[in-house]
């Protein structure tokens, strides 16, 4: 290339409403995207990126918003087929019940099939990247469902638990028990050895009141050795929050601080119950917490604790998404949830707040914030791009409060994944949605014979024994 030729560049956006969400929260109306690799070269007004590069392929997005991919910090991806199956009876006892009998029975199968419709379901609605809380038996599976589709990632060792609690679930593939999870913990952080692994790895600890203090020291030691986030279910509900004050003798984020595993590498999903002893800790800590409104409301967990999560964001703690098992709401829906709920508890977050905490507070909630979170030169190129032309966008409102809260993600048309297009007009492009679809309907139908589950319809008259 002489001095004077234009730079080349794979990937082109142009005619984009550029969302930047980067450190100046820049916004480009008439913007361009210029993407090398796997990352972006350049962002900026159509008439300066647009005009100055060479590309092998450009996408027009006909003046449609253009912003990072979504976070979603913690979805069990192999749990994903239970949607559907399960009764939506409000009962937790009855729900977990069910959920122990479902993992008593699944193989590597039904775990790769759950992943790979989760994958697609979340590229569908924005979401380039996920944080699989360490309940995967065999995680290879879901990494293995990840590359296929082409979403980001993060998985960790299965069940890492010592302790039983209402929190545990009593499986045969992983009791709980210390020495067990000591040979495990930490394995999956071998993907962290390639930088280009578009799968990674974390230390995951099931939490929520199984993990001894032992345990959690090891997890927080492997974590910070390794570079890596440590995750874990925290301070869930009313029993599992009752077992961690009966054991510390104290509210458990204070106790986590005392014994040192609290830091900016931790990521703790739930966080339902915050007292005011335990606040200053989680705030001094560094450590992001994912919020999973949908879960707080389906379990009622009103009746016990009063929602923080958006005063918290408010004192600076990094607070992400998280849709835990989509149980009767699809990925890419918590924000919308989280701002209904934080006004139903007399708070506020603004649609600009709701897009941060998807997207730059979910980048730190899988350790990627100096890569992911923002389009910006340098960072990766997790880029979703929505259509125009949809019902709930007219008449015009402020793109950002459109996206985080009236059309959401029924306007999302394509993503990229690592430079790559992995979503075009709504379909995958590295594998055929139908057979997503079948292997998906495939494994649920099996396992909701083995399970021996009710009919999902009470109508004509209540055949599941609960009264229409
Ligand atoms: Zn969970």
């Amino acid at each position: 290339m002489t001095k004077d030729a234009a730079p080349e560049c794979d990937l082109l956006v142009r005619n984009a409403y550029v969302i930047t969400l980067d450190e100046q929260r820049r916004v480009y109306p008439s913007g361009a995207v210029a993407i090398r690799g796997r990352r972006i070269a350049a962002v900026g007004p159509d008439a300066e990126v647009g005009t100055a590069y060479i590309s092998a392929r450009t996408i027009d997005a006909d003046g449609g918003a253009v912003h990072p991919g979504l976070v979603d910090a913690h979805a069990h991806m192999t749990l994903h087929t239970t949607r559907g199956a399960f009764p939506d009876s409000p009962s937790e006892a009855q729900s977990q019940d069910y959920f122990t009998i479902w993992m008593q029975a699944v193989d590597d199968d039904d775990e790769y099939a759950s992943a790979l419709l989760a994958g697609l379901e979340m590229l569908r609605n924005g979401v380039t990247c996920f944080l699989e809380p360490g309940t995967a038996y065999e995680p290879g599976a879901v990494a293995s469902a990840a590359q296929r589709i082409g979403i980001r990632g993060s998985v960790a060792d299965a069940y890492l638990w010592d302790r039983v609690s209402p929190g545990y679930h009593r499986l045969d593939r992983a009791p709980a028990d210390h020495a067990r999870a000591m040979k495990l913990l930490g394995g999956q952080l071998a993907r962290n050895s390639d930088p280009d692994a578009l799968v990674r790895g974390h230390v995951g600890l099931y939490g929520a009141a199984t993990a001894s203090d032992e345990l959690e020291r090891a997890a927080k030691a492997a974590a910070d050795e390794r570079g890596a986030i440590l995750t874990q279910h925290q301070s869930f509900y009313a029993d599992d929050v009752a077992d961690d004050d009966a054991r510390f003798g104290g509210h458990p984020l204070a106790h986590f601080a005392e014994i040192g595993v609290l830091g900016p590498n931790c990521t703790f999903s739930h966080m339902n119950a915050i007292r005011d002893d335990e606040t200053q800790h989680v705030v001094d800590s560094g450590m992001t917490i994912v919020w999973m409104p949908g879960n707080y409301m389906f379990y009622g967990v009103a009746e016990f604790f009063k929602q923080r999560a958006a005063e918290m964001y408010h004192l600076g703690v990094p607070v992400a998404f998280g849709s835990d098992v989509a149980k009767v709401w699809g990925f890419g829906e918590q924000g919308y949830i989280g701002f209904l709920l934080a006004r139903a508890h007399g708070q506020f977050l603004s649609a600009e707040e709701i897009m941060e905490m998807a997207s730059r507070s979910g980048a730190r909630s899988v350790g990627l914030q100096d890569q992911l979170g923002s389009l910006a030169p340098g960072m990766l190129a997790d880029i979703v791009i929505r259509a125009t032309g949809v019902a709930e966008s007219h008449p015009p409102a402020n793109p950002v409060r459109d996206i985080a809260l009236l059309s959401r993600t029924k306007a999302v048309d394509t993503v990229i994944v690592d430079g790559r297009v992995v979503l075009r007009h709504g379909h995958a492009t590295l594998v055929e949605d139908e057979e997503v679809f079948s292997l998906a309907d495939a494994s649920a139908h099996r396992l909701a014979d083995r399970v021996a589950l009710p009919p999902a319809m009470i109508w004509p008259d209540g055949q599941d024994g609960r009264v229409p």
